[in-house]
């Protein structure tokens, strides 16, 4: 049990895109091979999730951070969360506009304050009082990593995610998202929102992706917990559990789940999910399709 350690990662589910998923399975590996290196060596799950996530985020692979598209009124408004599982702490931003890691804001919150969700104008006071890197020049700054939907009508959209167990058996995860492609400004999904899209105690930690609405109207990532915890349940019958209440509500996406004994299950109803896992019980795998 000392040595048992895990990790997974997302860069979001969606539907199939006509291009070539080799470069952000490339990068998605590598940040697994660092990860499994520094759990290996002892280091805090909380601590490897903020890291990874801030590699996503910078990346531009994924609907995150760089990657992330304008809003309908061309602004840039970009959601995140952390959580640690032992001590249930959490801190969240929404509608953050102006930084380059919406991440280290949610764990500014986290540490720094009082609260656990900041959104917009607040968040942005934090996050420049900790002298968070700036992004001045939106327009330059990001490469939204999708422009076009799929399908017309469609409401694409994209999040990465990360959650880890360390070696001390601590459970956390991080999350940080640029939402849905062309929003209503000020749209928040379920990202930022502690038990909907991201959640970690002393059992599981969970990171949601998929159009937030549904995730928020299903509590989806508490869910797990929830399920493990009163239903006595597996992760596996407790991700698929939750993924299918969102089924029966017409959405779809998908979620990467660990629980305290190093499981992890990433089940996804929508045609991919960029993610990746690697344990200390020899599992590696980076996948985009089913
Ligand atoms: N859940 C995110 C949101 O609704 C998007 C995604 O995960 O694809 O903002």
């Amino acid at each position: 049990m000392a040595e048992n350690w895990a990790l997974a990662l997302h860069g979001g589910a969606g539907p199939l895109r006509p291009r070539d998923h080799a470069g952000a399975e490339a990068h998605m590996a590598e940040l697994l091979r660092e990860g499994q290196t520094r759990l290996a060596r002892g280091e805090a799950a909380l601590e490897v999730v903020h890291s990874l996530v801030i590699a996503l985020e910078e990346c531009g692979h994924h609907i995150a951070g760089r990657g992330s598209s304008p809003n309908a009124i061309g602004q840039w408004e970009l959601d995140a969360a952390i959580m640690d599982g032992r001590s249930r702490n959490a801190g969240a931003v929404a509608s953050l506009r102006g930084f380059k890691s919406p991440v280290t804001a949610a764990r500014l919150v986290m540490e720094e304050t009082k609260h656990v969700l900041i959104v917009g104008k607040g968040a942005a006071m934090i996050a420049r009082e900790h002298k968070l890197e700036r992004v001045h020049k939106p327009k330059k700054y990001y490469k939204p990593a999708v422009t076009i939907p799929v399908k017309k009508g469609e409401l694409s959209h994209g999040t990465v995610g990360a959650i880890a167990l360390d070696t001390k058996g601590r459970l956390a995860a991080a999350t940080s998202t640029g939402g849905l492609l062309g929003k209503t400004p000020g749209r928040v999904g379920d990202t930022p929102i502690i038990g909907a899209g991201i959640w970690a105690d002393e059992r599981v930690a969970v990171c949601c992706t998929g159009q937030g609405e549904y995730f928020l109207r299903t509590n989806a990532a508490a869910d797990v917990s929830s399920r493990v915890r009163y239903g006595k349940q597996n992760l596996k019958a407790a991700s698929d559990g939750a993924l299918e209440d969102l089924n029966l509500l017409g959405g779809d996406g998908g979620m990467i789940c660990l629980d305290v004994l190093g499981h992890v299950e990433m089940p996804f109803n929508a045609e991919t999910m960029k993610r990746g896992v690697v344990t200390s019980a020899g599992r590696f795998e980076v996948a985009t399709m089913r």
